[in-house]
Parts: structure tokens; C-alpha cells; sequence
């Protein structure tokens, strides 16, 4: 594979606007989706450190404490985003148990991920996991950590370019194969 191609994963429970946060990065939209997502790829140019990344950001139907992680989610993924929604508990608890399943998987103690707290904006209205909740969290399993919301297109790119970054801290030399 080339050089500057990363492929990310975009896992978390169903809902939490997985979709949604790749269609604003990808196409600078928000669109309200009725289907829930199969699988399907998208893909980006990413400028980053004065260099050009080729993205491709997979999308998963979503995942919960029963689902057995897919092959297509561990093998050849450079980076991992991994969403709950401030305004779902359940999906937040979801995180941790995501995680330690690509661990597993993976059989590597460390990957490079993004744990990200989606639907920022419903900070007023339906807020159920604090700031420094998600924030702890990224800080234990030493993943970074972002609130987003795709609706008001707040922190969107960020998602991406943290995760260019874990990538990047985890690949020296720019050798991500
Ligand atoms: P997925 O199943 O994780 O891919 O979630 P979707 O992207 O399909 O979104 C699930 C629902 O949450 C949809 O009704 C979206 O319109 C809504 N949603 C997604 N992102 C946001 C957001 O940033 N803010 C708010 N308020 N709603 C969102």
C-alpha cells in the first residue's frame, strides 16, 4: 500500500451518528438518515504535516457488547474512531468494550484511536456523559479525545486530523503499511 494511504474505522453503537460525522467530513453536508449503515467507504484527501493523505474512512452498521468484530475492521486499519453520543450513556459504556475487542483482535496492547463524544450541541438539552468523562477515558487507554457535532459541523476535520496524528505518533518514518 502506498505510503500516504490510511485507512480509518469508524466504530460505536448504532445512532450515535457515525454516518453523519463521515458525510459532513467527506461531503460538508448534514443529512438526517432513515437507513442504518450496512458498511460502506468513503474517501478523502487530507492534507496533513505538508503532506497529502488518501483516506479511506469506513463506516460500520454499528456495534454492540454482543457483535463480534469483523476481520475488515482489524486487518490493514491504520486508525480507529470510536464514537458514543453525550447524549447516550449506553453508548458511551459501549467505548471501553469496543476497544479492549479491537485489542484483542488486534493482539497488540496500543492502537492508534480517536475516541470521540458526538451531538455536542445537545449540550443543553440532553446531555448524559460530562466532558471529563470521555476525556478520562481517552486519557486511560491513552487514545485521543474530541466532543463533535456533525449537525453544527463543530470539530469535524479535528476527528480526522487527531487520528492522522495517533497514526503518525505510532508509525515512525511515515512506514504505515
Ligand atoms: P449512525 O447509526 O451511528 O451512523 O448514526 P447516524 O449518522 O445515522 O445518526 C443517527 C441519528 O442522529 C440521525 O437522526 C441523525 O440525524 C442524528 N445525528 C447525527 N449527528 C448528530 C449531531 O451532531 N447532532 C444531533 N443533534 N443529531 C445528530
Amino acid at each position: 500500500m502506498a505510503a500516504n494511504k490510511r485507512r480509518i474505522a469508524v466504530l460505536g453503537s448504532r445512532s450515535v451518528g457515525k454516518s453523519s460525522l463521515i458525510i459532513q467530513y467527506c461531503q460538508n453536508e448534514f443529512v438526517e438518515s432513515y437507513y442504518p449503515t450496512i458498511e460502506s467507504t468513503f474517501a478523502k484527501t487530507v492534507p496533513f504535516k505538508n503532506a497529502e493523505y488518501e483516506c479511506e474512512i469506513i463506516d460500520t452498521a454499528g456495534q454492540d457488547e454482543f457483535s463480534i468484530l469483523n476481520s475488515k475492521h482489524a486487518i490493514g486499519i491504520h486508525g480507529y474512531v470510536l464514537v458514543y453520543s453525550i447524549s447516550s450513556r449506553n453508548s458511551f459504556d459501549m467505548i471501553q468494550i469496543v476497544y479492549d475487542k479491537i485489542i484483542d483482535f488486534c493482539g497488540v496492547t496500543n492502537i492508534p484511536c480517536v475516541i470521540v463524544g458526538s451531538k455536542s450541541d445537545l449540550d443543553k438539552t440532553g446531555r448524559q456523559v460530562k466532558f471529563d468523562e470521555g476525556q478520562k477515558l481517552a486519557k486511560a487507554n491513552e487514545t485521543a479525545f474530541v466532543e463533535t457535532s456533525a449537525k453544527d459541523n463543530t470539530n469535524v476535520a479535528k476527528v480526522f486530523e487527531l487520528c492522522l496524528g495517533e497514526i503518525e505518533k505510532r508509525t515512525p518514518n511515515n512506514q504505515a503499511e
